[in-house]
């Protein structure tokens, strides 16, 4: 005989010890003790003693964990992973539930799964696996699942309604001859759908002004995801998903999914929860220019909590530019700017800007014989149009703007500063390139968020397995842990 036996009809007779099969290190079983751990007595309160048993919530904790950890986004996906994925044969005990009860249970406890998000934060703090050192805040752009043919204006709405009542219509006068009756009813209930769906699209865009704006469009697979511009220039109906990461482990300690293209305003909010989740403020508190508007630059130096590290939009390309404001000399006794070349510019003005912000005004005694002058005035349309000497805006808040710069262009802050890229950009790589989470499963703001949170847990438990795994197991043994 050259070979061993090998008869795959022989079926046996044996003790399956799932655990004893994953090992102790094995994704499944980390992710089984930590939720397992974890107080989730607010989820189990919301069952009632009436109707059919309900799978335990824990198992349904640890499924949904588990398959946002491994790629499987949703109760489809697990469902067709069960057989083959051992993982999930242990956490569920081999009694899998069905993907509709998996979607509903994600839905139905959004805020619980939002607060073990918190819990997870406050066990990699635990861990020692937060430094409190520098925090990057950040935002990526994450497609929607829709379409983005679905991405109509009022004149295409209106098209399409009054192509599907000429329809209808047809259908009443019995024009269109169908296979079956149920055939015909199937139709004339999509059509409904449609048409009702339209309707409601044509009211929306009319309360938002779209009579006299072509520009503003509906998307009608997911009305609340907006056309956004990631950093190729693609345009897609996105959502933005506000990242606060600690520069430790790249732990996350604070997620938020927001419907708007730009991350203005998003500082400080991220900020206080990243507080709240982790427990304790950051040294340092980092984000890109595209984060502050003009009055945040005071109120991050009102902010004793943390220092800041935020450039505002134009420190870089001014740098550049010998023309611009910032490289005009302010003389303060004399309250007035001088220009490269040597020009007075004078106080004429205070005004307000489109956003309400106050500003002064100063501007130049005289650029009529100026050789730089198409270097530094911006050019007029009207060629017959008289000379305008050079003005420009001077804020209350440039003061606190200049500092700022001065902050980011030291040797520390530069090296401070440097640490948001390195934080940030792998983690936005590990989770779309790796994990293969490019777009957003569930429909909708706040179903958006949830899933957003479930992938922020996976991303914070791979963290701990990856760097305190013995840690956590010494943890879980002692009667301290109250994740
Ligand atoms: S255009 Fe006017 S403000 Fe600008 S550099 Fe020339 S003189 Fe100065």
């Amino acid at each position: 005989m050259k070979f061993r036996p090998y008869d795959q009809a022989q079926t046996k007779f044996v003790n399956l010890d799932y655990r004893k099969i994953l090992g102790e290190d094995s994704d499944a079983v980390m992710i089984n003790d930590i939720i397992e751990a974890m107080d989730i007595s607010s989820i189990e309160s919301r069952y009632g003693e009436v109707g059919n048993l309900a799978y335990d919530p824990k198992e349904m904790m640890k499924i949904l964990v588990y398959g946002y950890y491994k790629g499987y986004f949703g109760g489809r996906p697990l469902h067709r992973n069960y057989h083959e994925d051992l993982g999930l044969r242990y956490l569920s005990n081999d009694d899998f539930p069905d993907f509709r009860t998996i979607n509903v249970f994600r839905v139905k406890f959004k805020d619980e799964i939002a607060d073990a998000f918190a819990k997870v934060v406050m066990l990699c703090r635990e861990l020692g696996m937060i430094g409190f050192k520098n925090l990057s805040i950040d935002g990526q752009k994450l497609k929607a699942n829709a379409n983005v043919f679905q991405n109509k204006n009022l004149k295409s709405i209106r098209k399409e309604k009054e192509k599907i009542e000429k329809l209808l219509k047809k259908l009443l006068n019995n024009e269109i001859e169908f296979k079956s009756e149920e055939d015909e009813k199937k139709k004339k209930k999509k059509l409904q759908r449609r048409k009702n769906r339209l309707e409601h699209a044509t009211q929306l865009l009319m309360d938002a002004g779209a009579e006299n704006d072509d520009k503003l469009r509906y998307n009608l697979t997911d009305p609340e995801a907006k056309i956004m511009q990631d950093k190729r220039g693609v345009k897609n109906p996105d959502y933005n998903a506000q990242n606060a990461v600690d520069d430790k482990f790249q732990v996350l300690t604070g997620v938020n999914v927001i419907d708007t293209q730009s991350d203005s305003g998003q500082l400080f909010p991220m900020k206080e929860e990243s507080e709240k989740n982790a427990g304790s403020p950051h040294e340092h508190t980092l984000a890109d220019c595209g984060y502050p508007d003009k009055i945040m630059f005071t109120q991050m130096e009102e902010d004793p909590t943390t220092e800041y590290y935020v450039p505002d939009k134009t420190m870089h390309s001014s740098r550049d530019d010998k023309y611009n404001k910032w490289n005009f000399k302010y003389n303060e006794e004399q309250d007035v700017y001088f220009c490269p070349q040597g020009t007075k510019l004078i106080f004429v003005r205070t005004s307000k800007d489109k956003d309400g912000f106050r500003y002064r005004q100063y501007q130049a005694e005289d650029c009529g014989n100026c050789p730089v002058s198409d270097k530094c005035r911006r050019k007029s349309k009207n060629k017959n149009k008289k000379i305008v000497n050079r003005t420009i805006s001077v804020y209350p808040q440039d003061g606190a703007v200049a500092r700022m710069r001065e902050k980011l262009d030291s040797k520390d802050g530069k090296k401070i500063y440097q640490v948001r890229m390195s934080t940030v950009e792998p983690l936005h790589g590990d989770m779309q390139k790796n994990r293969g989470f490019i777009q957003f499963v569930m429909r909708g703001l706040e179903k958006v968020n949830i899933e957003y949170n479930l992938l922020g847990i996976a991303h914070n438990i791979r963290k701990i397995i990856l760097h305190r795994a013995d840690a956590l197991k010494k943890l879980l043994g002692t009667a301290q842990f109250t994740a």
